[in-house]
């Protein structure tokens, strides 16, 4: 089979992204929507050829940009894991995508041919995260004040589905450029993360418990 063919339609193993339980599923197009046995959710999956991969990494953010083959033509996936994993992704592998929600970004990226996959973190704000680290004070802030105060009417609903459409652009042209990456943390991100901490009133441990977090990892699958 030619490395230009897109994969072939049919069984694959597929790590549901709610459980991260692996399973059988028929994949029958590009997206394909799943239903998790063990977890009673569902999920999408995208599934492709890779064309090409380049990527970028910086601390632990990693951005893979896929240019890839698949039934519908040929396409370009940027993903940023904040995890940093490196997937190896080669031309001609198959990889997929899984989903919680298709209009959030993917949450699992797979390498088929070498049967690893990543659970991808995403950060609650882009550039927050590009500009202070996924396990910063400052990230979890913003996460607490979308979460509490912007989600819960509808003004704060469409800014957020705005951002999360704009934000990955700025946050990975941002990404490797330190001193750009110090003035927004000084000037945006940190101000505003320290009014919306006072209001949450965060405590010390708060702050201590969410720095001891997880290192990158890179899952084997079945
Ligand atoms: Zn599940």
């Amino acid at each position: 089979m030619s490395r230009k063919t897109p994969p072939l339609l049919g069984n694959y193993r597929i790590v549901c992204p709610h459980c991260q339980k692996q399973d059988n599923y028929v994949i029958t197009g590009d997206y394909t929507n799943l239903h998790c046995q063990e977890c009673d959710k569902p999920f999408d999956v995208f599934l492709a050829k890779v064309r090409a991969k380049r990527g970028r990494k910086s601390g632990n953010t990693r951005e893979y940009i896929i240019r890839y083959y698949s039934r519908a033509g040929e396409g370009e996936k940027r993903v940023t894991d904040y995890g940093g994993s490196d997937l190896g992704l080669r031309s001609g592998d198959v990889f997929y995508l899984a989903y919680k929600k298709l209009d959030e970004g993917p949450d699992i990226l797979c390498n088929m041919n070498i049967t690893k996959y990543v659970e991808i973190k995403k950060g609650g704000c882009f550039i927050a995260t590009a500009t202070c680290g996924y396990n910063s004070i400052e990230v979890k802030t913003l996460s607490l004040f979308r979460d509490n105060i912007l989600i819960k009417n509808i003004w704060g609903q469409l800014f957020t589905s705005n951002y999360y459409r704009f934000s990955p652009y700025l946050a990975s042209y941002i990404v490797d450029k330190n001193i750009l990456k110090r003035i927004i943390r000084r000037t945006f991100i940190t101000p505003i993360s320290i009014i919306f901490s006072n209001l949450f009133s965060l405590s010390t441990r708060d702050r201590v418990l969410h720095t001891a977090d997880d290192k990158p990892t890179i899952k084997k699958a079945e």
